[in-house]
C-alpha cells in the first residue's frame, strides 16, 4: 500500500512539474517600430512572427508618430516588459521617452538591438553605449573607432572616416567567436547565412561584452576586406543587449531571405530569450544550417 501511496504521489509531483512547464507564461515584450528606412510594417510582423511562434514571448507593437511629427506624446510603459525588440530608425524621441527607456535598460531589462537600429540616434551618447557599434546618420571618427576581428581578437581602429556601410546582397558564412556562451551553445562554429546585407566600418564607443558571431566582408562583394563583428552582447547597468545586424527587410513576408533564415531567427529567439532571463532553454532546431547550405523558413515558423 505504501508503495502504490509513493507511485501515486510521485505521479502527482510530475503531472503537476510538466503542467507548470506548460502553462509558463510568455514573456512579455513590445516591439518598437514606425519609422525606418526600411519596410518596417514588414519587418515588425517578421520579428513578432518569429518571436511568438516560439510560445516563448508575447509581444506589443509600440508604432511612433510618422517622420516629422511631434513626438511628445510617443510614450512606452516599459513597466509592463522583460524584453524590448528596436526596429525603429528615426526621429528622435521625447527626452521623457530617452529616459523612460534608459531607466528600463539600466535596471535589468533586456534589450534586442536589430539590423538598422543601431543607425538610429547618432547624438544620442547613452543610446552608442548601450548598442556598442552603429553606422550612417553621419557616424564618422567622432563616433569611436571602427572594430573589425584580427589575430583572434577585436581591433580598433581609430582612422577617420564615415562609419557604417554594406557591400551587395549575398549569401554569407557567420564564424562564431563565443561558442559557450548560452545564446551560441550548441549551435554550428560555422553557418550558411541566406542573402543579406553585411554591414562593415562600422563604428562607436565598443564595450562589446560577448563578441558571439563575424562574417568576412569580401573585397569581391564591394565589402571592406575585414572580418566585421555583426552579432554580440553587451551589458549597459543590470541590462542586458543583443546587438545582431542580421535581418534586412525585402518588400513582403514572401520576399525576405535575410528575415527567413532559420539561422537569423535561432539567433533572433536565443538572443532575445538570453536578454529577457540571462539563460537559453531552446533547443538547437533540425533545421539550422550548415557551412554550405542556406535555410529558410518562409512561414516564419521552426520546424518541429
Ligand atoms: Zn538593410
Amino acid at each position: 500500500m505504501k508503495t502504490i501511496r509513493y507511485f501515486l504521489l510521485m505521479g502527482a509531483l510530475l503531472l503537476s512539474a510538466v503542467s507548470c512547464i506548460n502553462a509558463r507564461k510568455p514573456i512579455r515584450g513590445v516591439i518598437i517600430t514606425g519609422q525606418n528606412n526600411h519596410n518596417w510594417p514588414v519587418s515588425h510582423q517578421a520579428l513578432k512572427m518569429t518571436l511568438e511562434s516560439s510560445g516563448l514571448f508575447s509581444l506589443d507593437i509600440a508604432v511612433s508618430p510618422k517622420q516629422g511629427a511631434d513626438m511628445k506624446d510617443f510614450a512606452v510603459d516599459f513597466s509592463k516588459y522583460k524584453l524590448v525588440v528596436l526596429d525603429y530608425n528615426g526621429d528622435n524621441w521625447s527626452a521623457d521617452m530617452n529616459a523612460a527607456f534608459m531607466d528600463f535598460v539600466r535596471g535589468g531589462g533586456g534589450v534586442v538591438v536589430y539590423h538598422a537600429a543601431d543607425n538610429a540616434f547618432t547624438d544620442w551618447r547613452e543610446y552608442n553605449e548601450m548598442i556598442a557599434l552603429g553606422g550612417w546618420g553621419g557616424r564618422n571618427e567622432a563616433s569611436g573607432p571602427y572594430f573589425y576581428w584580427k589575430d583572434g581578437a577585436l581591433q580598433a581602429d581609430n582612422a577617420p572616416g564615415n562609419g557604417g556601410s554594406h557591400g551587395y546582397r549575398h549569401e554569407f558564412v557567420l564564424n562564431c567567436r563565443a561558442d559557450s556562451h548560452p545564446i551560441t551553445k550548441g549551435l554550428p562554429a560555422r553557418w550558411k547565412h541566406a542573402s543579406d546585407e553585411l554591414y562593415d566600418r562600422m563604428r562607436g564607443p565598443g564595450g562589446i561584452k560577448d563578441l558571439l558571431y563575424t562574417a568576412y566582408s569580401s573585397p569581391e562583394q564591394r565589402g571592406s576586406g575585414r572580418e566585421e563583428p555583426l552579432i554580440f552582447t553587451l551589458k549597459h547597468g543590470k541590462g542586458r543587449v543583443f546587438h545582431i545586424m542580421l535581418g534586412h527587410c525585402g518588400e513582403s513576408l514572401t520576399d525576405n531571405p535575410a528575415m527567413q533564415c532559420a539561422g537569423f531567427q535561432t539567433l533572433l529567439l536565443r538572443g532575445a530569450e538570453w536578454c529577457a532571463t540571462g539563460k537559453v532553454k531552446q533547443a538547437v532546431p533540425k533545421d539550422f544550417p550548415t557551412e554550405d547550405k542556406v535555410s529558410l523558413r518562409p512561414n516564419y515558423h521552426p520546424t518541429r
